[in-house]
């Protein structure tokens, strides 16, 4: 018998709340809440492992885990040769450079023979050498902020997702290394174990996937079907219901998410009423 596949996420942060939600939304049944390092899943041959967000990729390249969840940043911090299979739509930050507001430094070509103080060094130093800037980074593990204020350094590298922090200890953005967002990564086991990493993968993706879309009912005029056809996805062909009332029909759709606003009132304006808007749980393509 084969050991149960081992998926590793992380155990606190900003990472850990979102992928144990999008584990569960899956249908992975487990208790993340006794706080063991392992969590034995109940309905599949899977254990989740609980672990440090940047210790992960450590873990899925010795083999320890088949699979982790973990920040693209932290990925392409260590260089790692593992492979993202699947980006999971949570966690979107930008690894930006970073000024106090009043420096005079308004691109990041201003920085050179200046320090910048960052928790990734090594995506750091490879934004400035491909640039040809001589700029001295100085690692921190924590804390980045505040290294301008303390006067360890010009500039930071940091992580920025809305912008605020970085605005509370005033500075301001002057360049981006790189965007990120959690990624599903796998590693040298996961290989040999093709099918099982396929079926975790796919149960991933059906629930991003139904996170992106939405379920459209509306009833509306037999007459109208045309102009209202025309105003949805044309990959996805809606269903066609006849209603009770002679002449009525009802139009069933699948639409995206983020077009959900801009249909609602062309749908109306094409005859259709008593729209519904339906979150969809998993999508199988
Ligand atoms: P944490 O464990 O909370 O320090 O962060 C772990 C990971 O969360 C980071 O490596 C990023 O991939 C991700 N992340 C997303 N948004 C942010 C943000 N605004 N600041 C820091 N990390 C973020």
């Amino acid at each position: 018998m084969s050991p149960r596949l081992r998926l590793a996420i992380p155990n606190k942060g900003r990472l850990a709340e979102p992928a144990i939600e999008l584990l569960r939304d899956a249908g992975f049944v487990f208790d993340p809440h006794d706080r063991r390092l392992v969590a034995h899943v109940e309905n599949l041959d899977v254990d989740v492992l609980f672990v440090r967000a940047g210790d992960i990729v450590e873990f899925v390249a010795d083999g320890v885990a088949d699979l982790g969840i973990t920040g693209r940043d932290l990925l392409a911090e260590r260089d790692s040769p593992l492979q993202a299979l699947r980006e999971l739509g949570f966690g979107h930050c930008r690894l930006s450079v970073a000024v106090p507001d009043e420096s005079p430094y308004q691109a990041v070509e201003d920085l050179a023979g200046l320090r910048s103080a960052t928790a990734h060094p090594n995506l750091a130093r490879r934004f400035f050498a491909e640039r040809e800037l001589n700029v001295e980074v100085i690692p921190l593990s924590g804390a980045v902020e505040v290294a301008p204020r303390l006067g360890l350094a010009e500039s930071i590298v940091d992580l920025v997702s809305t912008g605020s922090t970085l605005a509370m200890n005033g500075l301001r953005p002057i360049g981006v290394v790189l965007e990120s967002e959690a990624v599903l990564v796998g590693g040298p086991t996961s290989e040999g174990r093709a099918d099982e990493v396929a079926a975790v993968d796919q149960m991933l993706g059906a629930v991003l996937e139904g996170r992106r879309s939405k379920y459209v009912m509306m009833n509306a005029p037999a007459d109208r079907l045309a102009e209202l056809r025309s105003l949805l996805p044309a990959l996805a062909s809606p269903s066609v219901i006849p209603l009770a009332e002679e002449g009525m029909i009802a139009i069933h759709s699948v639409v995206g998410a983020a077009d959900v606003w801009r249909l609602l009132p062309r749908l109306k304006a094409g005859g259709a009423s008593g729209i519904l808007v339906l979150p969809i749980e998993k999508i199988l393509g």
